[in-house]
């Protein structure tokens, strides 16, 4: 999907117009510095188009002057985007940080929509039309507040969003998309280095593939992989000035594009939140997952043994997906690393055919029926799997299942099928 980047300083009413444009009448956020959230990606549609809509108005400020974090923010934002909002407050008028935005998205050349806020009734256009000084187009007089002007705005995004999507279906079956994520510090631009260091041939132009320039193709053992965001993960110490939003952004991107991804964890340090929060977005993303345990030469036989406990405590919801013990350092198992991606991404594309499914349903269910509820005996009475990449089934059913026995359904899937590395969905349809 396309994606749309709202950019402006803090208190144009980025946030509220974002609301207005995914449609959303609960919220009324307003741009306070400092706000932090954990979503800054939204799916939005209009007239029958998605694309996705980045808010950066949780962005966080640092130590340097306004006008040059805001141009910087920007320039972040506008790299990941294929369009760009760029939102003004109409009251006010233009102000240096707005000038310090305009430069970069000059720079930029990608399409700029212009939104002229806070024109909450029709006195205030005048003040609307003089924003055709910034030289950027037409200025869109849009209340974010009321609704004003959405539609002639939203029709403005859609014309300057590319019609194809950003990452095309035809790449099915071209190199292998991987992400590395983790955490700062846990070695993840040394685990690139040591990938990309042992490739044979350096890949530059293989035939009908699109090569993002933040992307590295990598030729291991006759296979080509693209690691995704590799700029992300070397840019890392220009962002590490404080932009941990912007970490989040990239990161949740490239969980986005990526058909593997690699939870890279510190073993030589306790699991912490964090990890675990990163291996959740993938299982919610439905990517393919392979968790490395990173810094395996730091670690001794007591941080082993204690590791092994955290993991048995924290990361057992995950327990389906590979995990090897690696050294970016020493190269340890780096080469086991790509034959887990291999697996995980064999379990993600596998496919039960409806015969194979259907019987190992008609084993389960005889040998442990559906428990009987108000006198009812829920049964399933034919499966399919609907999707995969990743696995997805569809249970057609007598009457509503108990969310345990659907879990003990998945369960016996994973025990029968594998499904070695990727999440699972299973959805209960139940005939009224
Ligand atoms: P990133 O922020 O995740 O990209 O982490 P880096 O790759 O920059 O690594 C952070 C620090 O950990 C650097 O000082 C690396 O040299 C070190 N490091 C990374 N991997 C290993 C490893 O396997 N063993 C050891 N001993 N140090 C490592």
């Amino acid at each position: 999907k396309p994606v749309l980047a709202v950019v402006g300083r803090p208190n144009v009413g980025k946030s509220q117009l974002v609301n207005r444009i995914l449609g959303r009448r609960e919220a009324v956020v307003q741009d306070l510095p400092g706000v932090t959230r954990d979503r800054v990606s939204y799916d939005a549609s209009w007239n029958g188009r998605e694309f996705v809509v980045v808010d950066t108005g949780g962005w966080v400020s640092d130590a340097k002057g306004m006008a040059a974090q805001i141009a910087e923010q920007a320039e972040l934002a506008i790299g990941a985007a294929d369009a760009v909002l760029f939102v003004v407050d109409a009251t006010v008028g233009t102000t240096d940080e707005d000038e310090a935005v305009v430069k970069v998205l000059r720079r930029s050349g990608k399409p700029v929509v212009l939104a002229a806020n806070k024109v909450d009734d029709q006195r205030l256009e005048p003040e609307a039309a003089g924003m055709w000084n910034l030289g950027l187009g037409e200025p869109f007089a849009v209340s974010a507040l009321h609704g004003r002007g959405s539609g002639d705005l939203l029709d403005a995004i859609l014309e300057a969003l590319p019609e194809a999507p950003r990452e095309p279906e035809e790449e099915i079956g071209g190199p292998t998309r991987v992400a590395i994520i983790g955490k700062p510090n846990v070695g993840k631009s040394s685990l690139l280095n040591k990938i990309t260091g042992r490739q044979r041939a350096v890949v530059s132009d293989l035939a009908g593939t699109t090569v993002d320039p933040v992307d590295e193709l990598v030729e291991l053992d006759g296979e080509v992989y693209r690691f995704i965001d590799t700029a992300g993960i070397r840019r890392r110490v220009k962002e590490a000035s404080g932009h941990e939003y912007y970490a989040s952004l990239r990161t949740q991107q490239a969980i986005e594009r990526a058909q593997v991804c690699i939870v890279v964890i510190d073993a030589s340090e306790s699991i912490t939140d964090q990890d675990l929060k990163l291996l959740t977005m993938v299982e919610e993303a439905g990517k393919a997952l392979v968790v490395a345990y990173n810094k395996w030469d730091l670690t001794d036989d007591e941080r082993r043994r204690y590791l092994e406990r955290e993991v048995e405590r924290d990361v057992q919801a995950f327990a389906w997906a590979p995990h090897v013990n690696i050294s970016a350092l020493t190269g340890r198992n780096v080469d086991r690393l790509r034959k887990a991606i291999d697996a995980a991404l064999e379990g993600w594309e596998t496919r039960v055919s409806t015969g194979q499914l259907n019987a190992f349903l008609g084993r389960i269910t005889a040998a442990h029926p559906h428990p009987v509820r108000s006198g009812k005996q829920a049964r399933i009475l034919f499966g399919t799997q609907a999707q995969n990449c990743p696995p997805t089934f569809a249970l057609f059913t007598s009457g509503p299942l108990d969310p345990q026995y659907v879990r003990f359904v998945e369960r016996r899937l994973r025990e029968e099928f594998g499904f070695v590395g990727t999440p699972i969905h299973v959805e209960v349809r139940a005939r009224q």
